[in-house]
């Protein structure tokens, strides 16, 4: 180890020789003396000294204490005072300098030694200290996380450089700020602010790690993923006294996750999802399946027909291209709630994640398979490609997701086998009804304007005296090959495709206009009724009251002939019925209950609502006549109950004079059925209507 170099400031020759001695002796380094403040300041930055012992009274202008003092602004050498002077004054003004010791004259060898070595030690550990200060704050500056250290009231006392630029706040603006000002971390998605950091720490005095998915909101609101964690300060007996928080900004990170995330979800070559995210998906829809019983989805598998001998003759590149352009098609109509999938090759699959019927699934195969048809432009070049796909809708009998998966690529294979260019319906019955559902529908499409629509009119009769009353309008659609088809083979369809709000017009119009054609043809007609049936999305159409009053105008017939049939279970919701119904009834129209008994309505909705006429469902009046049936019991306190509230009944289906008999005892005044006469076209209703005005007649007489 080397010696300690001192520089010796004594203006006493003599003294200050005696000093070196002494010094050499002791084994210091001691090249020189200088006998003036002026002489040692000059040498001291050549010489480079361990420490300066300065004598305070020098007989020169500059005395010990100023010479200290521009030691220790300058080079910072310790400084040990050497002096005789011991009065107050003197100690106070050399205090003020900092000096490392201070030796009164005379003294012992032993007591400058240790005076000279502590000085050297203690300026040695300053040194240290200072230098790791150094280190720590360029440390600080330089590392690439923010830090912010709080005070134990969370009261900021530092930020460093990164901090200041991933919170926006400069150290100056933050410093005293309450820290969850400038360091704002709530969770991504739920935006719920991130418990107090400092709190945590100083209530556990633990290291805490943040939640994943916190992000800063920088002073000008911007998200910034970090990820971060707070530590406490503690002071020498280990009383936390602040913390310090580290956090980091993870955008790039995120960024990359994300990006794995999608490599292992979709596939490469067109960026549709892969059969992994296809199998997640259809595992959901499965599931949904098993908790709303109503809910329906359709799995298409699409195979491109030919596309190997593209691949083969043109090149992979070229068929990479064509199968982007394909999968570019397969998509473009979908909504954004189903799925389209790329299972590898020239296979894709479709999940069509709510359909009301397979009916959805076959119009979206329709249209793949006409568009995919299209020539796809690649390099310059029209290419033709064709698709096969096969259907599998979900089901009760499904155990499994992969299930649904298996059976469309069966119907894929059945496509492939009738021929390409076509789908197939997993399951031969449904494959049948879907057929025909397509068919039914293209028919249908044509009916109104081909004039396939016919409406055929049911008597209503009075009980008492076989007297016609009025007509049900019960439509029929007069189907080119099928026949005569009565509405539950179309009308659900009809409803679906939207069709509704034309058919009600023209049934609206054609029978006001019919009714009021054979009112004119007799005056014992003049109060005859028809009864038309509306469905809930007729009965709740804006158009429906407009579509009343027009058929009303151009055929004349006065409001209160025509009767609107609504059942029980139309008017359900019964705030928006209650409305609707008023609108109505303030047309002058009668509103009649529809088979009535097999809902859910009460006699208290019936007492407070406008509804003139209830009609009991023929599943009651059919079992009257059989002894052992409780109906009869229901018809008559339907028929009791409603004679007090003042409603009219009529019973429908009576098929035996027995029953229209029975019906008649109780005091119901109105029937329908078979028993009088089966719905009729108009001519055999006109003819009826004659002769029931004939038998009026002769009953008047
Ligand atoms: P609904 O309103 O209860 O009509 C009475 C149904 O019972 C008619 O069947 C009629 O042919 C049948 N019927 C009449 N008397 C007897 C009988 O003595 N015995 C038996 N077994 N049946 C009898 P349809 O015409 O097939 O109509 C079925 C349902 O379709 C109707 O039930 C009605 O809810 C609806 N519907 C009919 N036409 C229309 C319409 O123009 N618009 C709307 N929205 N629905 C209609
Ligand atoms: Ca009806
Ligand atoms: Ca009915």
């Amino acid at each position: 180890m080397c010696k300690a170099r001192i520089l010796v400031i004594e203006d006493e020759v003599i003294i200050a020789q005696d000093i070196q001695r002494t010094l050499i002796k002791l084994d210091y380094d001691v090249p020189i003396f200088v006998t003036s403040a002026e002489s040692a300041l000059e040498l001291i930055g050549e010489l480079r000294p361990d420490l300066v012992l300065m004598d305070i009274h020098l007989n020169d202008s500059m005395d010990g204490i100023t010479a200290a003092e521009e030691i220790r602004r300058r080079d910072r050498q310790p400084v040990v005072f050497l002096t005789a002077h011991s009065d107050e004054a003197t100690l106070t003004r050399a205090k003020i300098t900092e000096p490392y010791g201070y030796v009164l004259k005379p003294f012992e060898e032993r007591e400058l030694q240790i005076a000279i070595d502590i000085a050297l030690y203690r300026h040695k550990v300053e040194l240290q200290l200072k230098q790791m200060e150094r280190w720590l704050s360029t440390t600080l500056k330089s590392i690439g996380d923010g830090v912010i250290a709080t005070d134990v009231n969370g009261a900021i006392t530092f930020t460093n450089r990164v901090a200041e630029a991933l919170t926006g706040w400069s150290q100056n603006e933050a410093l005293g700020r309450p820290f969850t000002e400038v360091l704002r971390l709530v969770h991504v998605n739920t935006r719920a602010k991130a418990d107090s950091l400092v709190e945590r720490v100083l209530d556990d005095n633990l290291i805490i790690e943040m939640a994943p998915d916190t992000v800063l909101i920088n002073r000008d609101g911007q998200d910034i993923p970090v990820d971060d964690s707070a530590a406490p300060i503690r002071d020498e007996d280990e009383k936390v006294i602040g913390v310090v928080i580290i956090f980091r900004d993870i955008s790039a990170r995120k960024c990359v996750e994300e990006k794995l995330r999608h490599l292992a979800t979709h596939d490469a070559l067109t960026g549709l999802p892969n059969r992994t995210l296809f199998s997640d998906r259809l595992a959901v829809a499965f599931e949904l399946t098993k908790r709303r019983p109503n809910y329906c989805f359709a799995v298409l598998f699409i195979d491109l027909d030919r596309f190997k001998i593209i691949n083969d003759s043109l090149g992979h590149l070229f068929g990479d291209k064509v199968l982007l352009a394909a999968a570019q098609r397969l998509g473009e109509d979908l909504r954004g709630e189903d799925t389209l999938a790329r299972l590898g090759g020239d296979e894709f699959v479709i999940l069509l994640s709510c359909i009301g019927d397979i009916l959805g699934a076959l119009h979206v195969a329709n249209r793949i398979l006409s568009k995919i048809t299209e020539a796809i432009l690649v390099d310059g070049q029209d290419v033709f490609t064709s698709a096969s796909i096969g259907i599998a809708l979900s089901g009760p009998r499904y155990e499994r997701a992969e299930e649904i998966l298996r059976d469309a690529d069966a119907a894929l294979y059945q496509a492939k086998a009738e021929g390409r260019g076509r789908f197939s319906v997993f399951d031969t019955a449904l494959h049948e009804r879907a057929l025909r559902l397509l068919q039914l529908e293209t028919d249908l499409r044509r009916t109104i304007e081909r004039k396939e629509f016919r409406i055929y009119y049911q008597p209503i009769v009075s009980l008492a005296n076989g007297c016609l009353n009025g007509f049900e309008a019960l439509l029929r659609w007069q189907h080119p090959e099928r026949g005569l088809l009565a509405p539950a083979d179309f009308l659900a369809l009809a409803e679906e495709m939207g069709l509704m709000t034309k058919i009600t017009e023209w049934l609206l119009t054609e029978s006001c206009q019919q009714l009021r054609a054979w009112q004119q043809q007799a005056p014992a007609n003049t109060a005859l009724t028809i009864a038309v049936n509306l469905s809930q999305t007729q009965f709740l159409h804006p158009l429906l009251r407009k579509q009343i009053t027009r058929a009303l105008a151009s055929s004349g017939l006065e409001a209160r002939c025509l009767c609107l049939e609504v059942s029980e279970d139309v008017i359900a919701d019964q705030a928006t019925a209650a409305r609707i119904l008023a609108e109505l009834d303030e047309l002058g129209v009668q509103l009649h209950l529809d088979d009535f008994g097999t809902g859910y309505s009460s006699f208290n909705m019936l007492q407070h609502s406008p509804i003139d006429v209830v009609k009991i469902d023929r599943s009651f009046v059919q079992p009257i006549t059989d002894p052992a049936s409780e109906k009869s019991a229901i018809v008559r306190a339907i028929l009791s109950l409603t004679g007090e509230l003042g409603k009219e009944v009529v019973a429908e289906g009576i098929e035996t004079a027995e029953q229209a008999e029975r019906l008649l005892a109780w005091g119901c005044r109105y029937g329908q059925g078979y028993h009088f006469a089966k719905p009729l076209t108009a001519a055999e209703a006109e003819r009826f209507c004659a002769h029931s005005s004939t038998i009026r007649d002769q009953l008047t007489d």
